[in-house]
């Protein structure tokens, strides 16, 4: 099964990746998780992205592109993956499309997760204070600016995506449980 979460911060991708971990045996590759991790132990990577990911901006295509193609290669993506967080623009799309032919796999689907711009917020907002502010980017402002670059440089996958007859939406403002069901029947039709 190789799948893509798309939705903006907060629409719950991380927490329905976890989910579908467990449900399908297949790692979840999120962009962010492996940002966030180089940015704490100060690898050349992390000390790269780290301004760029504290103030809410996207890191370089090609830094992504170059994370996600090395971890696709990895032994246990052979079976499949949950991507999280990539692809963000239209030319990371473009370049995973090139990156599944030179590997020779194919996506099962994208499914889009759907949330009002409020609720975001209030669940940003949540996460931060549970964290005890662990992700600077998760602040009001800066989620603002992640929530405008969503807009601008994200949405576009989901008529991509559909045009290719990949995408599957579904409403992210259920509980959940609900949520992971109605990804499951998406999938499994
Ligand atoms: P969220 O979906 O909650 O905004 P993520 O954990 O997916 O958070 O990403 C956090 C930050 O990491 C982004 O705001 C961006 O700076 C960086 N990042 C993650 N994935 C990508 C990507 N595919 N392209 C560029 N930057 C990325």
């Amino acid at each position: 099964m190789r799948l893509i979460l798309l939705g903006p911060p907060g629409a719950g991708k991380g927490t329905q990746a976890k989910i579908l971990v467990e449900a399908y045996g297949i790692p979840q590759l999120s962009t962010g998780d492996i940002l966030r991790s180089a940015i704490a132990a100060k690898t050349p990577l992390g000390l790269e992205a780290k301004a760029i990911v504290d103030r809410g901006d996207l890191v370089s295509d090609a830094i992504v592109n170059g994370i996600v193609s090395e971890r696709l290669d990895a032994e246990d993506c052979k079976p499949g993956f949950i991507l999280d967080g990539f692809p963000r623009t239209i030319a990371q799309a473009a370049a995973l499309d090139q990156m599944l032919i030179d590997k020779g796999v194919k996506l099962d689907a994208v499914i889009e997760i759907k949330a009002d711009a409020d609720e975001l917020v209030r669940r940003v907002i949540q996460r931060s204070k549970e964290s005890g502010g662990a992700r600077a980017d998760d602040n009001e402002e800066v989620l603002r600016k992640r929530l405008d670059i969503y807009k601008e440089q994200t949405a576009p996958l989901v008529a991509y995506y559909s045009d290719k007859g990949l995408l599957k939406a579904v409403d992210g403002m259920e509980p959940v449980e609900k949520v992971t069901s109605s990804i499951k029947s998406a999938i499994e039709g």
